[in-house]
Protein backbone atom coordinates (compact mmCIF):
# COMPACT_ATOMS: atom_id res chain seq x y z
CA UNK A 1 0.00 0.00 0.00
CA UNK A 2 1.19 3.40 -0.76
CA UNK A 3 1.74 4.92 2.55
CA UNK A 4 4.35 7.96 2.36
CA UNK A 5 6.25 8.57 5.27
CA UNK A 6 5.99 10.96 7.50
CA UNK A 7 1.91 11.29 7.26
CA UNK A 8 0.98 14.59 7.55
CA UNK A 9 -1.44 16.52 9.80
CA UNK A 10 -4.48 17.74 7.87
CA UNK A 11 -5.24 21.31 8.42
CA UNK A 12 -7.37 23.44 6.10
CA UNK A 13 -7.36 21.79 3.34
CA UNK A 14 -3.79 20.53 3.27
CA UNK A 15 -1.29 18.10 4.82
CA UNK A 16 0.62 19.71 7.03
CA UNK A 17 3.80 18.79 9.34
CA UNK A 18 4.37 19.51 12.72
CA UNK A 19 5.98 22.76 14.23
CA UNK A 20 9.67 21.48 14.49
CA UNK A 21 8.88 18.74 11.98
CA UNK A 22 8.46 16.20 14.94
CA UNK A 23 7.22 12.56 14.40
CA UNK A 24 5.95 9.56 16.02
CA UNK A 25 5.87 6.03 14.59
CA UNK A 26 2.47 3.61 14.15
CA UNK A 27 3.06 0.14 13.67
CA UNK A 28 1.26 -2.68 12.32
CA UNK A 29 0.28 -4.63 15.95
CA UNK A 30 0.24 -8.03 13.55
CA UNK A 31 4.04 -7.94 12.61
CA UNK A 32 5.42 -5.06 14.98
CA UNK A 33 6.57 -2.96 12.32
CA UNK A 34 6.96 0.71 11.77
CA UNK A 35 4.29 1.35 9.09
CA UNK A 36 4.70 4.93 8.67
CA UNK A 37 6.28 8.13 10.60
CA UNK A 38 3.38 11.23 11.33
CA UNK A 39 3.18 14.30 12.40
CA UNK A 40 2.86 15.00 16.17
CA UNK A 41 1.48 18.01 16.75
CA UNK A 42 1.37 19.32 20.07
CA UNK A 43 -0.55 22.86 21.19
CA UNK A 44 0.82 24.78 17.99
CA UNK A 45 -0.93 23.10 15.61
CA UNK A 46 -4.06 22.24 17.42
CA UNK A 47 -4.21 25.82 17.89
CA UNK A 48 -3.57 26.38 13.58
CA UNK A 49 -6.31 23.55 13.38
CA UNK A 50 -8.95 24.90 15.65
CA UNK A 51 -8.31 28.42 14.11
CA UNK A 52 -8.88 27.20 10.79
CA UNK A 53 -11.64 25.07 11.42
CA UNK A 54 -13.16 28.94 13.63
CA UNK A 55 -12.60 30.67 9.95
CA UNK A 56 -14.30 27.74 8.19
CA UNK A 57 -17.89 27.40 10.66
CA UNK A 58 -19.39 30.89 9.45
CA UNK A 59 -19.57 29.49 5.36
CA UNK A 60 -20.62 25.66 6.24
CA UNK A 61 -23.24 26.95 9.21
CA UNK A 62 -24.69 29.33 6.60
CA UNK A 63 -25.18 26.67 3.73
CA UNK A 64 -28.55 25.74 3.38
CA UNK A 65 -29.46 22.37 5.17
CA UNK A 66 -30.03 20.54 1.95
CA UNK A 67 -26.65 21.79 0.42
CA UNK A 68 -24.71 20.52 3.23
CA UNK A 69 -26.68 17.25 3.26
CA UNK A 70 -25.53 16.86 0.23
CA UNK A 71 -21.81 17.34 1.32
CA UNK A 72 -21.95 15.35 3.47
CA UNK A 73 -23.53 12.24 1.59
CA UNK A 74 -20.50 13.18 -1.49
CA UNK A 75 -18.05 12.60 1.41
CA UNK A 76 -19.71 9.56 1.81
CA UNK A 77 -20.31 8.19 -2.08
CA UNK A 78 -16.04 8.90 -2.18
CA UNK A 79 -15.24 6.62 1.02
CA UNK A 80 -17.75 3.57 -0.27
CA UNK A 81 -16.03 4.18 -4.30
CA UNK A 82 -12.66 3.58 -2.08
CA UNK A 83 -13.94 1.17 0.94
CA UNK A 84 -11.54 -1.47 -0.13
CA UNK A 85 -8.48 0.55 0.54
CA UNK A 86 -10.09 2.25 4.02
CA UNK A 87 -10.61 -1.72 5.32
CA UNK A 88 -7.17 -2.34 4.36
CA UNK A 89 -5.17 0.72 5.71
CA UNK A 90 -7.43 0.01 8.83
CA UNK A 91 -6.49 -3.44 8.96
CA UNK A 92 -2.77 -2.18 8.85
CA UNK A 93 -2.78 -0.17 11.35
CA UNK A 94 -4.94 -1.99 13.80
CA UNK A 95 -4.03 -5.65 12.77
CA UNK A 96 -7.69 -5.99 13.01
CA UNK A 97 -9.49 -8.71 10.59
CA UNK A 98 -10.08 -7.39 7.27
CA UNK A 99 -14.06 -8.31 7.09
CA UNK A 100 -14.10 -6.55 10.26
CA UNK A 101 -12.29 -3.46 8.82
CA UNK A 102 -14.67 -3.71 5.86
CA UNK A 103 -17.93 -3.51 7.84
CA UNK A 104 -16.49 -1.27 9.77
CA UNK A 105 -15.87 1.40 6.68
CA UNK A 106 -19.24 0.29 5.48
CA UNK A 107 -21.09 1.49 8.79
CA UNK A 108 -18.68 4.79 8.64
CA UNK A 109 -20.17 5.57 5.39
CA UNK A 110 -23.85 4.74 6.99
CA UNK A 111 -23.08 6.87 9.48
CA UNK A 112 -22.37 9.71 7.08
CA UNK A 113 -26.00 9.40 5.47
CA UNK A 114 -27.64 8.61 8.03
CA UNK A 115 -27.24 12.02 9.67
CA UNK A 116 -26.86 13.38 6.45
CA UNK A 117 -29.88 12.78 5.82
CA UNK A 118 -31.14 14.42 9.28
CA UNK A 119 -29.29 17.94 8.53
CA UNK A 120 -32.74 19.47 6.88
CA UNK A 121 -34.88 17.95 9.98
CA UNK A 122 -33.24 19.82 13.18
CA UNK A 123 -35.60 21.91 14.21
CA UNK A 124 -37.36 23.49 16.99
CA UNK A 125 -40.78 23.87 18.57
CA UNK A 126 -43.49 26.75 18.92
CA UNK A 127 -44.54 26.67 22.40
CA UNK A 128 -47.73 28.54 23.05
CA UNK A 129 -48.16 30.98 25.42
CA UNK A 130 -51.08 32.46 24.84
CA UNK A 131 -52.52 35.60 22.86
CA UNK A 132 -49.91 38.18 22.25
CA UNK A 133 -46.86 36.31 22.01
CA UNK A 134 -44.85 33.74 19.80
CA UNK A 135 -42.22 31.87 21.40
CA UNK A 136 -40.16 29.51 19.45
CA UNK A 137 -36.91 27.45 19.87
CA UNK A 138 -34.10 27.14 17.65
CA UNK A 139 -31.38 24.09 17.28
CA UNK A 140 -27.96 26.26 16.43
CA UNK A 141 -24.72 24.49 16.03
CA UNK A 142 -21.97 24.85 18.33
CA UNK A 143 -19.02 25.79 16.32
CA UNK A 144 -16.15 24.24 16.52
CA UNK A 145 -16.20 20.89 17.80
CA UNK A 146 -13.34 18.22 19.07
CA UNK A 147 -13.24 14.58 18.87
CA UNK A 148 -10.70 12.86 20.57
CA UNK A 149 -10.94 9.55 19.40
CA UNK A 150 -9.69 5.94 20.41
CA UNK A 151 -8.01 3.17 18.72
CA UNK A 152 -10.57 0.38 18.59
CA UNK A 153 -12.86 1.40 15.50
CA UNK A 154 -10.59 4.35 14.37
CA UNK A 155 -12.43 5.67 11.04
CA UNK A 156 -16.01 4.29 12.27
CA UNK A 157 -15.56 6.35 15.51
CA UNK A 158 -14.44 9.79 13.69
CA UNK A 159 -17.91 8.87 11.10
CA UNK A 160 -20.09 8.47 14.53
CA UNK A 161 -19.29 11.55 16.14
CA UNK A 162 -18.39 13.50 13.07
CA UNK A 163 -21.80 12.66 10.81
CA UNK A 164 -23.89 14.63 13.23
CA UNK A 165 -21.61 17.24 13.86
CA UNK A 166 -21.30 18.34 10.34
CA UNK A 167 -24.74 18.20 9.53
CA UNK A 168 -25.71 20.31 12.32
CA UNK A 169 -23.65 22.93 10.63
CA UNK A 170 -20.40 22.94 12.89
CA UNK A 171 -17.16 22.15 12.21
CA UNK A 172 -14.93 19.81 13.42
CA UNK A 173 -11.01 19.03 14.51
CA UNK A 174 -10.09 15.43 15.16
CA UNK A 175 -7.05 14.10 17.04
CA UNK A 176 -7.15 10.31 16.34
CA UNK A 177 -4.99 8.10 18.45
CA UNK A 178 -1.40 7.85 18.41
CA UNK A 179 -1.52 3.92 17.65
CA UNK A 180 -4.27 4.28 14.81
CA UNK A 181 -3.63 7.98 12.59
CA UNK A 182 -3.57 6.48 9.35
CA UNK A 183 -7.86 6.38 8.17
CA UNK A 184 -8.59 9.36 9.79
CA UNK A 185 -5.53 11.63 7.96
CA UNK A 186 -6.13 9.93 4.63
CA UNK A 187 -10.12 10.94 5.55
CA UNK A 188 -8.73 14.67 5.02
CA UNK A 189 -7.76 13.88 1.50
CA UNK A 190 -10.57 12.25 0.60
CA UNK A 191 -13.10 15.10 1.81
CA UNK A 192 -11.54 17.83 -0.09
CA UNK A 193 -11.84 15.44 -3.42
CA UNK A 194 -15.37 14.84 -2.27
CA UNK A 195 -15.92 18.91 -2.34
CA UNK A 196 -16.42 19.56 1.35
CA UNK A 197 -15.17 22.78 2.18
CA UNK A 198 -11.21 22.98 3.68
CA UNK A 199 -11.33 23.75 7.00
CA UNK A 200 -14.54 21.74 8.58
CA UNK A 201 -12.93 18.17 8.74
CA UNK A 202 -9.29 19.04 10.78
CA UNK A 203 -6.89 16.24 11.66
CA UNK A 204 -4.39 16.77 14.63
CA UNK A 205 -2.36 13.45 14.83
CA UNK A 206 -0.78 13.18 17.90
CA UNK A 207 0.02 11.50 21.69
CA UNK A 208 -2.94 11.94 23.92
CA UNK A 209 -0.91 13.73 26.63
CA UNK A 210 0.05 16.48 24.01
CA UNK A 211 -2.48 16.98 20.89
CA UNK A 212 -5.26 15.22 23.14
CA UNK A 213 -4.44 17.47 26.37
CA UNK A 214 -4.11 20.50 23.71
CA UNK A 215 -7.53 20.10 22.21
CA UNK A 216 -9.59 19.31 25.57
CA UNK A 217 -8.28 22.26 26.97
CA UNK A 218 -8.39 24.74 23.56
CA UNK A 219 -10.57 27.47 24.63
CA UNK A 220 -11.80 27.59 20.94
CA UNK A 221 -13.75 24.23 21.29
CA UNK A 222 -16.78 24.43 21.99
CA UNK A 223 -18.02 20.90 22.66
CA UNK A 224 -15.64 17.68 22.80
CA UNK A 225 -16.44 14.05 22.50
CA UNK A 226 -14.73 11.75 23.69
CA UNK A 227 -13.95 8.41 23.79
CA UNK A 228 -11.41 5.92 25.35
CA UNK A 229 -10.23 5.00 29.24
CA UNK A 230 -12.20 6.31 32.09
CA UNK A 231 -9.22 7.90 33.72
CA UNK A 232 -8.58 9.78 30.47
CA UNK A 233 -12.14 10.71 30.25
CA UNK A 234 -11.89 11.88 33.65
CA UNK A 235 -9.07 14.44 32.32
CA UNK A 236 -10.67 15.78 29.99
CA UNK A 237 -14.10 16.48 31.24
CA UNK A 238 -12.24 18.14 34.04
CA UNK A 239 -10.06 20.39 31.08
CA UNK A 240 -13.89 20.92 29.42
CA UNK A 241 -15.43 21.63 33.15
CA UNK A 242 -12.43 24.83 33.83
CA UNK A 243 -14.05 26.32 30.27
CA UNK A 244 -17.68 24.69 31.01
CA UNK A 245 -18.24 23.35 27.77
CA UNK A 246 -20.37 20.53 26.78
CA UNK A 247 -18.81 17.03 26.86
CA UNK A 248 -19.68 13.32 25.66
CA UNK A 249 -17.86 10.63 27.14
CA UNK A 250 -18.07 7.13 25.74
CA UNK A 251 -16.26 5.13 28.61
CA UNK A 252 -15.22 1.83 29.49
CA UNK A 253 -17.18 -1.39 30.63
CA UNK A 254 -17.66 -4.75 32.33
CA UNK A 255 -20.89 -5.55 30.30
CA UNK A 256 -22.47 -8.53 31.62
CA UNK A 257 -24.48 -11.41 29.14
CA UNK A 258 -26.88 -13.23 31.39
CA UNK A 259 -27.60 -16.50 30.36
CA UNK A 260 -30.83 -18.44 31.48
CA UNK A 261 -31.50 -22.44 30.98
CA UNK A 262 -33.76 -21.79 28.84
CA UNK A 263 -32.03 -20.38 26.12
CA UNK A 264 -30.38 -22.48 23.37
CA UNK A 265 -27.25 -23.21 24.23
CA UNK A 266 -25.36 -23.49 21.08
CA UNK A 267 -27.14 -19.96 20.14
CA UNK A 268 -25.89 -18.37 23.14
CA UNK A 269 -22.82 -20.20 22.68
CA UNK A 270 -21.77 -18.41 19.38
CA UNK A 271 -23.30 -15.34 20.71
CA UNK A 272 -21.61 -14.89 23.89
CA UNK A 273 -17.92 -15.92 22.12
CA UNK A 274 -19.06 -13.74 19.39
CA UNK A 275 -19.40 -10.29 22.26
CA UNK A 276 -15.84 -11.08 23.74
CA UNK A 277 -13.63 -12.64 21.08
CA UNK A 278 -14.57 -9.94 18.12
CA UNK A 279 -12.31 -7.06 17.68
CA UNK A 280 -10.21 -9.62 19.92
CA UNK A 281 -11.86 -8.23 23.15
CA UNK A 282 -11.07 -4.32 22.30
CA UNK A 283 -14.67 -2.90 22.03
CA UNK A 284 -16.31 -0.85 25.52
CA UNK A 285 -18.98 -3.00 24.84
CA UNK A 286 -17.07 -6.29 24.41
CA UNK A 287 -19.61 -8.96 26.85
CA UNK A 288 -16.71 -9.65 29.17
CA UNK A 289 -18.90 -11.33 31.84
CA UNK A 290 -20.89 -14.31 31.25
CA UNK A 291 -23.56 -14.54 34.02
CA UNK A 292 -24.76 -17.90 33.34
CA UNK A 293 -27.43 -20.08 35.34
CA UNK A 294 -25.72 -22.73 37.12
CA UNK A 295 -27.48 -25.95 35.76
CA UNK A 296 -26.48 -25.08 32.31
CA UNK A 297 -22.79 -23.26 33.32
CA UNK A 298 -20.69 -26.04 32.42
CA UNK A 299 -22.99 -27.28 29.47
CA UNK A 300 -22.13 -23.58 28.21
CA UNK A 301 -18.63 -23.51 29.42
CA UNK A 302 -17.52 -26.63 27.41
CA UNK A 303 -18.86 -24.83 24.38
CA UNK A 304 -17.37 -21.54 25.15
CA UNK A 305 -13.77 -23.35 25.78
CA UNK A 306 -14.54 -25.61 22.37
CA UNK A 307 -14.83 -22.31 20.45
CA UNK A 308 -12.05 -20.78 21.70
CA UNK A 309 -9.59 -23.75 20.54
CA UNK A 310 -11.29 -23.26 17.28
CA UNK A 311 -10.64 -19.51 17.04
CA UNK A 312 -7.80 -18.82 13.95
CA UNK A 313 -5.55 -16.16 15.27
CA UNK A 314 -3.19 -14.09 12.80
CA UNK A 315 -1.99 -11.30 11.20
CA UNK A 316 -5.26 -9.06 10.32
CA UNK A 317 -4.77 -9.19 6.44
CA UNK A 318 -5.25 -12.60 6.48
CA UNK A 319 -8.87 -12.05 7.47
CA UNK A 320 -8.59 -14.93 10.99
CA UNK A 321 -11.04 -14.63 13.30
CA UNK A 322 -8.88 -12.58 15.26
CA UNK A 323 -6.21 -10.38 15.72
CA UNK A 324 -3.36 -9.15 17.62
CA UNK A 325 -4.29 -6.53 20.22
CA UNK A 326 -3.58 -3.16 19.36
CA UNK A 327 0.02 -2.58 20.75
CA UNK A 328 3.35 -4.34 23.10
CA UNK A 329 1.67 -2.25 26.53
CA UNK A 330 -1.86 -3.62 25.36
CA UNK A 331 -0.86 -7.33 25.10
CA UNK A 332 1.23 -6.72 28.20
CA UNK A 333 -1.70 -5.30 30.19
CA UNK A 334 -3.98 -8.74 29.19
CA UNK A 335 -1.04 -10.72 30.07
CA UNK A 336 -0.88 -9.02 33.56
CA UNK A 337 -4.91 -9.68 33.86
CA UNK A 338 -4.15 -13.42 33.02
CA UNK A 339 -1.63 -13.81 35.46
CA UNK A 340 -3.67 -12.14 38.12
CA UNK A 341 -6.69 -14.04 37.26
CA UNK A 342 -4.50 -17.25 37.88
CA UNK A 343 -3.12 -15.97 40.88
CA UNK A 344 -6.31 -14.88 42.55
CA UNK A 345 -7.87 -18.87 41.97
CA UNK A 346 -9.65 -18.93 38.92
CA UNK A 347 -9.55 -21.47 36.40
CA UNK A 348 -8.04 -20.58 33.15
CA UNK A 349 -9.22 -22.44 30.10
CA UNK A 350 -8.51 -22.09 26.46
CA UNK A 351 -5.50 -22.69 23.87
CA UNK A 352 -2.26 -21.63 25.43
CA UNK A 353 -0.34 -19.32 24.40
CA UNK A 354 1.63 -21.64 22.04
CA UNK A 355 -1.78 -21.33 19.86
CA UNK A 356 -0.93 -17.83 18.68
CA UNK A 357 1.37 -16.53 16.34
CA UNK A 358 5.21 -15.36 17.88
CA UNK A 359 5.56 -12.35 15.80
CA UNK A 360 2.98 -9.24 16.74
CA UNK A 361 1.01 -8.57 19.96
CA UNK A 362 -1.05 -11.54 20.11
CA UNK A 363 -3.08 -13.44 22.64
CA UNK A 364 -5.46 -16.40 23.10
CA UNK A 365 -8.86 -16.08 23.75
CA UNK A 366 -9.19 -17.40 27.02
CA UNK A 367 -12.29 -18.40 29.38
CA UNK A 368 -11.97 -17.84 33.12
CA UNK A 369 -14.14 -19.83 35.51
CA UNK A 370 -14.06 -20.03 39.10
CA UNK A 371 -14.16 -16.01 39.25
CA UNK A 372 -15.18 -14.20 42.39
CA UNK A 373 -17.50 -10.55 42.17
CA UNK A 374 -14.26 -9.30 44.19
CA UNK A 375 -11.36 -10.83 41.77
CA UNK A 376 -9.65 -7.91 39.77
CA UNK A 377 -10.42 -9.90 36.51
CA UNK A 378 -14.04 -9.56 37.52
CA UNK A 379 -13.94 -5.78 38.23
CA UNK A 380 -11.60 -4.38 35.73
CA UNK A 381 -11.94 -3.79 32.27
CA UNK A 382 -9.14 -6.05 30.88
CA UNK A 383 -10.24 -4.72 26.81
CA UNK A 384 -8.86 -8.41 25.84
CA UNK A 385 -10.27 -11.50 24.60
CA UNK A 386 -10.51 -12.80 27.49
CA UNK A 387 -14.22 -14.07 29.46
CA UNK A 388 -15.09 -14.26 32.80
CA UNK A 389 -17.62 -16.72 33.88
CA UNK A 390 -20.10 -16.64 37.24
CA UNK A 391 -22.88 -18.82 37.77
CA UNK A 392 -25.87 -17.72 39.08
CA UNK A 393 -29.33 -19.26 41.10
CA UNK A 394 -31.76 -17.17 40.46
CA UNK A 395 -32.67 -14.03 38.65
CA UNK A 396 -32.58 -12.01 41.88
CA UNK A 397 -29.32 -13.11 41.63
CA UNK A 398 -28.33 -12.75 38.58
CA UNK A 399 -29.47 -8.61 38.33
CA UNK A 400 -27.38 -8.31 41.88
CA UNK A 401 -24.47 -9.53 39.76
CA UNK A 402 -24.53 -7.68 36.91
CA UNK A 403 -25.34 -4.80 38.60
CA UNK A 404 -22.01 -4.98 40.85
CA UNK A 405 -20.05 -2.90 38.84
CA UNK A 406 -18.91 0.63 38.55
CA UNK A 407 -19.74 0.91 35.03
CA UNK A 408 -22.55 0.57 33.03
CA UNK A 409 -22.79 0.63 28.98
CA UNK A 410 -24.24 -2.70 27.86
CA UNK A 411 -25.67 -5.92 29.13
CA UNK A 412 -27.00 -9.04 26.92
CA UNK A 413 -29.77 -11.18 28.05
CA UNK A 414 -30.61 -14.57 26.83
CA UNK A 415 -33.98 -16.44 27.62
CA UNK A 416 -36.57 -17.33 25.83
CA UNK A 417 -39.18 -15.72 28.29
CA UNK A 418 -40.80 -12.70 26.90
CA UNK A 419 -41.30 -11.25 30.70
CA UNK A 420 -38.33 -12.46 32.30
CA UNK A 421 -36.36 -10.92 29.14
CA UNK A 422 -38.18 -7.27 29.91
CA UNK A 423 -38.20 -7.76 33.70
CA UNK A 424 -34.20 -7.94 33.16
CA UNK A 425 -34.22 -4.97 30.84
CA UNK A 426 -35.69 -2.47 32.99
CA UNK A 427 -33.90 -3.99 36.39
CA UNK A 428 -30.19 -3.78 34.68
CA UNK A 429 -27.79 -0.85 35.10
CA UNK A 430 -26.61 -0.27 31.55
CA UNK A 431 -27.34 2.48 28.89
CA UNK A 432 -27.65 -0.32 25.67
CA UNK A 433 -29.72 -3.88 26.36
CA UNK A 434 -29.93 -6.32 24.22
CA UNK A 435 -31.90 -9.39 23.76
CA UNK A 436 -30.99 -12.47 22.37
CA UNK A 437 -28.31 -10.89 20.05
CA UNK A 438 -24.95 -9.13 21.28
CA UNK A 439 -24.12 -6.65 19.06
CA UNK A 440 -27.35 -5.76 17.88
CA UNK A 441 -28.89 -3.08 17.15
CA UNK A 442 -27.95 -0.05 14.24
CA UNK A 443 -27.03 3.62 13.25
CA UNK A 444 -30.25 4.48 14.96
CA UNK A 445 -30.36 2.95 18.32
CA UNK A 446 -28.63 5.44 20.78
CA UNK A 447 -25.49 4.22 22.69
CA UNK A 448 -24.29 5.62 25.79
CA UNK A 449 -22.86 4.39 29.21
CA UNK A 450 -24.40 4.87 33.04
CA UNK A 451 -22.62 5.27 35.81
CA UNK A 452 -18.58 5.27 35.25
CA UNK A 453 -19.06 4.38 31.68
CA UNK A 454 -19.83 8.13 29.76
CA UNK A 455 -21.82 10.84 29.62
CA UNK A 456 -24.56 11.03 26.93
CA UNK A 457 -25.31 9.21 23.82
CA UNK A 458 -24.01 8.46 20.54
CA UNK A 459 -25.53 7.51 17.16
CA UNK A 460 -29.57 7.78 16.87
CA UNK A 461 -31.21 11.15 16.22
CA UNK A 462 -30.42 12.60 19.65
CA UNK A 463 -26.92 12.55 18.97
CA UNK A 464 -27.13 15.53 16.31
CA UNK A 465 -28.16 17.21 20.14
CA UNK A 466 -24.46 16.51 21.41
CA UNK A 467 -23.89 19.14 18.72
CA UNK A 468 -26.29 21.59 18.95
CA UNK A 469 -27.36 24.48 21.37
CA UNK A 470 -30.94 25.62 22.29
CA UNK A 471 -31.86 29.29 21.96
CA UNK A 472 -35.75 30.00 23.29
CA UNK A 473 -36.84 33.41 21.45
CA UNK A 474 -40.38 34.94 22.80
CA UNK A 475 -41.99 37.65 20.69
CA UNK A 476 -44.45 40.00 22.06
CA UNK A 477 -46.28 40.55 19.06
CA UNK A 478 -48.02 43.73 19.04
CA UNK A 479 -51.63 43.59 18.66
P1 LIG B 1 -6.46 3.76 26.01
O1 LIG B 1 -5.94 3.71 27.42
O2 LIG B 1 -7.43 2.74 25.70
O3 LIG B 1 -5.38 3.95 24.97
P2 LIG B 1 -7.09 6.53 26.20
O4 LIG B 1 -8.27 7.02 26.94
O5 LIG B 1 -5.75 6.79 26.79
O6 LIG B 1 -7.36 5.03 25.93
O7 LIG B 1 -7.06 7.09 24.72
C1 LIG B 1 -8.19 7.45 23.99
C2 LIG B 1 -7.89 8.73 23.23
O8 LIG B 1 -7.61 9.74 24.19
C3 LIG B 1 -6.66 8.66 22.34
O9 LIG B 1 -6.87 9.46 21.19
C4 LIG B 1 -5.58 9.27 23.21
O10 LIG B 1 -4.51 9.83 22.49
C5 LIG B 1 -6.36 10.35 23.92
N1 LIG B 1 -5.76 10.80 25.19
C6 LIG B 1 -4.97 10.11 26.04
N2 LIG B 1 -4.61 10.87 27.10
C7 LIG B 1 -5.19 12.08 26.91
C8 LIG B 1 -5.21 13.30 27.67
N3 LIG B 1 -4.57 13.43 28.82
N4 LIG B 1 -5.95 14.33 27.19
C9 LIG B 1 -6.63 14.22 26.02
N5 LIG B 1 -6.64 13.10 25.28
C10 LIG B 1 -5.93 12.04 25.70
Amino acid sequence: MDLPSPQLAWIDGQPLPAPGGATFATVDPSTEEVLAEVARCGEEAVDTAVAGARRAFPGWRDLAPPERAGRIRAVARALAGRAEEFARLETLDTGKPLSLARSEVDGTVRYLDYYAGLADKIHGESIPLGPGYLNYTVHEPVGVTGHIVPWNAPLNMVGRSLGPALAAGNTAVVKPAEQTPLTALRFGALCREAGLPDGVYQVVPGFGTEAGAALAAHPGIDSLTFTGSVATGRAVARACADRIRPVVLELGGKSPQLVFADADLDTVAAEVAKGIFTNTGQFCDAGSRLLVEESVREALVERLVARAHAVDCGPGGDDPDMGPLISAEQRDRVRGFLARGEAEGARRLGPGPESVPGRGYFVPPTVFTGVRPDMAIAREEIFGPVLCVQGFRDEAEAIALANDTSYGLAAGIHTRDLDRAHRLAAALEAGYVMINEYFTGGIGSPFGGWKESGIGHERGLEAVHNYTRLKNVVVRVAR
